[in-house]
């Protein structure tokens, strides 16, 4: 579900360019031609998103006392999916072009022509619509499982076919107990985990954004009923705090909360986090109000007492989830492009050689690389190497001797290092270097003694 505001194509060019020229993301297997939507982090690509991963962790585990962390199995007893709804639900309705063999979400097409959701088998011969690209006859509308199915075992006939998970969430729900049991927690609890999911999307695109394998950072909290609606409001508030937090633009960050007739089957409300993405205004997270959902269904098809006995209160009862589930990888591109600002260097700066050089304003904690250590001359590689073997000790550093000064902050800055340390020949003497802050370009000297204090207060 999206609503319509400014694109910006070229700022989605120069970022999928940006990261495939500096690393961060690469289409995969791309030396055999590439496969379609899935991707590849590079090395400034993993540190990113493993600082994603890790504030987000930080945020909803670390700091809290009624958090739990989790690491469960990306494939699931079968079952698991009868349960949640997935096998028989979670479809997309799909339509094929007879003669260019192309496949579309049939909702998609029929939202262009400006047409309700119909996805009567004939629909599409009804309303006389054909294919958006050669204009042959479109087939019968078709429901399309999202699951990608794999076996399980090594005997022929004896396999059990199994599914690789569509999302983290259910992984929790199965756990439910054992971490109850197992952690001292009473209710409200909850518990988070970070994995890879799986959906074989019909029509994937626009870069990172929707990719057939991805991560996911899921939380859900347990609730009695009745407090359900106070601690959907309280994770809104959290979650949005938490994009702030980490620089995100105030303007682009949208709550957009979910109609009666949109809400998905398990959900009794639901909020979309959404971002002013250059394509679009589009989901970054979802929070839901499951309700008892998902405990009932487990409960049922496992033949487990899945309910919870609060012996304050001296009751049992199924707890309400409140969710907040959202993806690794579409927070990571929108904070790439939420970083990304072009700078006019024309004026006064001699060492740009550009007229537009990039500077990737990512949040310290979020930057792949913290500090540059640069030796103004070749000649002082041997003392600057020393400090660097040193400071890549307490963060992630790297080291760069070669061009002129001016380029190395160019370098650095378009990949969002914060800070550069300049090693002079002064430095000899003075026991100082010059430290560069990539936003403001103000440079101050600091006595290298104290270099991993200034740090660790900089970069937290
Ligand atoms: P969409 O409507 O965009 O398909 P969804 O509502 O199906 O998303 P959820 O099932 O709520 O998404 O998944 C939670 C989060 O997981 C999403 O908000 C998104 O950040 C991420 N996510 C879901 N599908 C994909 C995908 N194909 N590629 C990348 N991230 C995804």
């Amino acid at each position: 579900m999206s609503n319509k505001t400014s694109t910006n194509p070229e700022l989605m060019e120069k970022i999928v360019s940006l990261a495939k020229r500096r690393g961060f993301i690469f289409q995969s297997s791309e030396i055999y031609g590439g496969i379609n939507s899935i991707y590849d982090y590079g090395p400034l690509g993993v540190e990113l998103k493993n600082n994603v991963k890790k504030q987000w962790w930080k945020a909803m585990v670390q700091l809290r006392d009624n958090v739990e962390g989790l690491d469960s199995g990306i494939l699931m007893h079968p079952k698991i999916w009868e349960a949640s709804g997935h096998l028989a639900g979670f479809t997309d309705p799909l339509v094929d072009c007879k003669l260019c063999k192309k496949r579309f979400r049939a909702d998609h097409l029929l939202e262009a022509k400006g047409l309700k959701p119909d996805f009567r088998p004939d629909s599409f011969s009804e309303h006389g619509i054909n294919c958006p690209e050669c204009g042959g006859e479109l087939t019968k509308v078709r429901d399309f499982n999202l699951m990608f199915k794999t076996q399980l075992g090594a005997v022929a006939g004896q396999t059990a076919e199994i599914y690789l998970r569509p999302e983290t969430a259910q992984g929790i729900y199965v756990n439910f107990l054992n971490v109850l049991n197992s952690s001292r927690q009473k209710l409200p609890f909850g518990i988070a985990q970070i994995g890879k999911a799986f959906r074989n999307e019909i029509t994937p695109g626009n870069f990172t954004f929707r990719m057939r394998e991805f991560e996911q950072m899921e939380m859900q909290f347990f609730v009695h009923p009745k407090e359900a609606d106070k601690w959907f409001a309280y994770w809104q508030e959290q979650r949005r705090d938490w994009y702030l937090d980490l620089g995100v633009d105030k303007s682009k960050l949208k709550f957009r909360k979910h109609n009666q007739n949109e809400l998905a089957h398990y959900a009794r409300s639901a909020v979309d986090v959404e971002y002013d993405f250059p394509f679009d205004q589009r989901e970054l997270e979802g929070i839901h109000n499951r309700g008892d959902w998902d405990l009932s269904r487990h409960q049922k098809f496992s033949g487990q007492d899945l309910q919870y006995q609060d012996l304050a209160i001296k009751e049992k009862f199924t707890p309400f989830i409140i969710e907040t589930s959202g993806g690794v990888d579409r927070a990571t591109l929108m904070f790439l492009l939420n970083a990304y600002t072009e700078v006019d260097t024309r004026s006064g700066d001699e060492d740009a050689k550009h007229d537009q050089e990039v500077i990737l304003k990512l949040d310290k904690r979020l930057a792949p690389i913290k500090v540059a250590i640069l030796p103004l001359s070749k000649k002082l590689a041997k003392e600057a190497l020393a400090l660097y073997q040193d400071i890549r000790q307490s963060c992630m550093s790297d080291y760069d001797e070669s061009g002129a000064i001016g380029r190395r902050y160019r370098r650095q800055d378009e990949i969002g290092t914060p800070y550069c340390l300049t090693f002079d020949f002064d430095s000899l003497t003075d026991k100082k270097v010059t430290i560069r802050d990539r936003d403001t370009m103000a440079q101050e000297r600091v006595a290298i003694g104290e270099l991993k204090d200034y740090l660790r207060e900089k970069l937290n």
